[in-house]
């Protein structure tokens, strides 16, 4: 199958319920134009340096989300021009976002990435770090970011059972958020290998990449 008709059937299979956001890292630009030239044009990418260079070489009509762990030092690159981050797992973090998105005149839609996987490698704030996060007067000073949701990512193991537990935990969290949050309306979890769970368990954005464009 093409990439449009990976695209067009991922599509079919997550709607209404959840959006596609296409993750090309490590794919060449040509990929991502077949893709955009078949109209689709909400792009992941897991690294600033890579997500910059195809920005610059790609149309400007294009969603950029990035989807990879963060450094603060590289907030600066990406803040003129990104649509989402979904992985910030820090304060810190947060609070160069907004400094980067005021001095570009934005405000910059984040998802707290929470952990929920049962792996040591995996990025991403506890739940109760990320309600003393939201609860806190610092927090709720900033103005040019929002925080329009939550990321995380399941167990990389054949055990759907176990993969879809993670899901309903993290769905089970974001709507414990929502009556004190309502900004946060988004909800990104799912991938190639499990992205139709996700959506069955109340995920808003999958992210998948080698089921549209093979494998790595
Ligand atoms: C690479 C990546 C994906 C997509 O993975 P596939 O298994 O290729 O669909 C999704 N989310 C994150 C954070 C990634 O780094």
């Amino acid at each position: 199958m093409s990439i449009a008709e990976n695209i067009q059937r991922i599509k079919a299979e997550i709607a209404p319920k959840a959006r596609l956001i296409a993750v090309t890292k490590t794919k060449p630009v040509e990929m991502l134009m077949e893709a955009y030239e078949a109209g689709f044009k909400r792009y992941g990418e897991n690294k600033v340096q890579e997500m910059v260079t195809k920005y610059e070489q790609m149309p400007k009509d294009i969603e950029w989300h990035l989807i990879g762990h963060l450094q603060t030092n590289k907030v600066k690159y990406i803040a003129p021009f990104v649509a989402m981050i979904h992985s910030v797992d820090s304060f810190k973090l947060l609070q160069e976002i907004n400094k980067q998105a005021a001095k570009n005149n934005r405000v910059i839609d984040c998802l707290l990435q929470i952990f929920i996987a049962q792996e040591e490698t995996k990025f991403g704030l506890s739940a109760e770090e990320a309600n003393e996060l939201l609860a806190s007067d610092e927090f709720k000073a900033l103005e040019n970011i929002r925080i329009v949701g939550l990321m995380g990512m399941a167990s990389n193991t054949e055990n759907e059972d176990q993969v879809r537990q993670e899901f309903k935990g993290l769905k089970q969290f974001f709507d414990s958020l929502q009556a004190a949050h309502p900004s946060m309306i988004e909800l990104s979890m799912g991938m190639s290998g499990d992205y139709l769970l996700a959506v069955e368990e109340g995920s808003t954005l999958v992210r998948v990449g080698s089921a549209i464009f093979g494998s790595r």
